[in-house]
């Protein structure tokens, strides 16, 4: 059975050592974020979800979910699971604490996070999407919903959904049929059906609060395929009373089927028919000014995928955690052939993998990515937080900036990278990895996923070109590079090794630059050339982020070290992986900026039926 180790060292060297965030005297709510604070509390979440949640994980992946007479029943274990992950209070970490939360910055939930679904990913779906949920009512919900809904989500005694996709529309929702009907009394009467809803029934909570996508009609009473007249509704699986809270009768929501599927099996994903559904209409948020409006609905819409992107990120540095960390243990035990230095284990007849250097390759690419990208996630969680609570305006509509534009970066090239890390632990194992009972190819069917859901990925390469870019004036991904020139700038007095790696960091921003250019240029004169280049431009940025952050830790790794200060076990550790990122994946940065500027030309040369 694969085992799990919180990474508790490797976070508190993040957050303490590189972010340094308990010396952001800028960003409200960070110097409280000493160690004394973060250490039980990451500590304690480790111990709970390694002793509690990871042994039910292949429980979850062999038994899966059941429909019984019309409703969902989740693995065995999974309802005890997670009402004592609520009742520890580990789900409302970073929830405001007007709604009963900790109002902990989102750093510290988003490791939390990243622990629940290292030890069982398809059991932390069901927190994560009412985290999701919740944050985009607690933005857009009307006052009672603030006073009667919101709490009981924070608290976990309730569980959200976000409803979107329908059979014939997942990426294009202008195509939804589901529809919204006014009443007299302000509420909605919603009718359609949707697909593929994460948690959309269970045996977890009493009710469960779906955040539905459905159509108003226009003045003449027709549904037409315009995006505007998409709005987002607040719909119960059971009616809640908004003057009192109590809850009332069934709604008009059920369970139509539930999905066979590759991984995350304890993960409910449910077909739900909505038959007249009593329904409430999101509308205001912050960045509003119209309540109700048609940018008001989508916002909320917005705010909940953003949550989700960001999110699936950080699931697959999950998955490519566990998997490494069970390939590595393998790779020590398992022997095979000799050493071409010479005999490792001259007592025994073969030694152990790991000294061959194809297996060492696999091992340094899952360790690269994972805390390359745990370190890029981090930083980005505090940009979020920055975007809230930074001391200056401009502060934070820089960090606004940077979120968004990272957002569709963390989505798809983190889960690409990390499908990519669990399928090399199959590859680390050899045949017995593609065998059930040792539990890794759990980790890629599970893994697989993150590439699809929340958009494809695909769909995140084009936001990032086509919105991301040219946001703001370009001013976030100016502030991107700008952020590569100055993390390159620090490593300037160190040694030759890292003068060298920020010589690289440098030439990635600079082949960021070169994409963008050449976008401008050529781009106005083929419509398809933006689609065709935006894989490989989402891919610079991947790399550039992660040679960034790695330089970062470099940096404060071979500091600590010269002063004597932390484990130099540790330290020496993270300067063979920022060596490995520069060695082995900076240069691809080369491959891909001409990959990006070949064009679209090629890509549509053939007719469609010529496939
Ligand atoms: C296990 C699971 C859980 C899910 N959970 C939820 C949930 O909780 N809530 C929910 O609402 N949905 C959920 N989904 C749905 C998921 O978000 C969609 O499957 C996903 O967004 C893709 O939509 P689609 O499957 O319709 O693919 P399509 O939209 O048909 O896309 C197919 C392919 O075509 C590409 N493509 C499509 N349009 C374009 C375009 N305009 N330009 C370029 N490329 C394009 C895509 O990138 C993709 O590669 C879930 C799905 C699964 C499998």
């Amino acid at each position: 059975m694969p085992t799990y180790a919180p990474p508790i060292d490797d976070f508190l060297f993040l957050l303490h050592e590189v972010l340094r965030v308990q010396t952001r005297d800028d960003i409200a709510g960070f110097t409280d974020l000493e160690t004394d604070l973060t250490r039980p509390i990451l500590e304690g979440a480790g111990d709970f979800l390694t002793g509690v949640w990871q042994p039910l994980n292949q429980v979850g992946d062999e038994e899966g979910c059941r429909l019984e007479n019309g409703v969902v029943r989740t693995p065995r274990g999974f309802a005890e699971a997670y009402r004592a992950y609520c009742e520890a209070g580990w789900n409302r970490l970073g929830a405001a604490e007007v709604h009963g939360g900790a109002g902990l910055p989102g750093v510290i939930s988003q490791a939390v996070y990243e622990m629940t679904s290292s030890a069982n990913a398809s059991l932390a779906h069901y927190p994560a999407l009412t985290n999701g949920a919740c944050s985009s009512l607690a933005l857009t919900g009307a006052p009672w919903m603030l006073q009667h809904v919101v709490p009981r989500m924070v608290s976990g005694d309730w569980c959200g959904t976000m409803c979107l996709t329908e059979s014939h529309c997942g990426t294009d929702l202008r195509l939804m049929s589901t529809r919204a009907v006014a009443q007299a009394d302000g509420s909605y009467r919603i009718t359609g059906t949707k697909i593929f809803i994460s948690g959309g029934d269970h045996d977890l909570t009493e009710n469960i609060i779906h955040l539905v996508l459905a159509k108003l009609p226009d003045e003449n009473g027709r549904y037409s395929d315009d995006l505007a007249t998409v709005n987002l509704f607040m719909v119960p699986k059971v009616k809640v009373d908004p003057e009192t809270g109590a809850l009332g009768v069934r709604n008009g929501v059920n369970v139509g089927g539930l999905e066979k599927k590759m991984g995350l099996k304890g993960s409910a994903t449910c077909v739900l028919n909505f038959d007249d559904a009593v329904g409430y209409r999101l509308g205001t948020t912050k960045n509003d000014a119209a309540p109700g409006s048609k940018s008001a609905a989508m916002s909320g819409m917005f705010h909940m995928m953003n949550h989700a992107r960001l999110g699936t990120g950080v699931g697959a540095i999950a998955a490519a955690e566990v998997a490494y960390q069970n390939s590595a243990l393998y790779a020590q035990e398992r022997r095979s052939g000799r050493a071409v230095s010479g005999a490792d284990r001259g007592e025994a007849a073969a030694d152990p993998i790991i000294v061959h250097p194809d297996v060492r390759r696999m091992l340094l690419q899952q360790r690269a990515f994972v805390e390359g990208a745990r370190a890029a996630a981090l930083w980005v969680a505090e940009l979020l937080h920055e975007e809230q609570a930074g001391a200056e305006p401009a502060q934070r509509e820089r960090a606004a900036g940077l979120g968004q534009l990272l957002t569709p970066v963390i989505k798809a090239y983190f889960s690409d990278r990390g499908f990519e890390a669990a399928n090399a632990a199959v590859q680390i194992y050899g045949g017995h990895g593609y065998i059930r009972e040792n539990g890794v190819e759990q980790f890629v069917r599970d893994a697989r996923i993150f590439q699809l859901y929340e958009g494809a990925n695909g769909i995140q390469a084009l936001d990032l070109v086509a919105r991301k870019l040219p946001m703001a004036g370009g001013r976030p991904v100016l502030a991107f590079l700008g952020e590569v020139e100055r993390i390159a700038d620090i490593a300037a007095g160190a040694s030759t090794d890292l003068a060298g790696y920020a010589a690289s960091l440098r030439r990635g921003g600079k082949a960021i630059e070169e994409a963008i250019a050449w976008l401008r240029r050529t781009g106005p004169e083929r419509g398809e050339t933006l689609g065709a280049a935006s894989y490989d431009v989402l891919n610079l940025f991947g790399v550039v982020l992660l040679g960034a952050l790695w330089l970062r830790m470099a940096v404060v790794a071979e500091r600590q070290l010269a002063a004597g200060e932390g484990d130099p076990a540790f330290l020496r550790r993270k300067l063979v992986l920022a060596r490995y990122w520069f060695e082995r994946e900076m240069p691809t940065v080369e491959t891909l900026l001409r990959r990006a500027q070949s064009g679209a030309d090629g890509l549509m040369a053939l007719a469609a039926e010529a496939f």
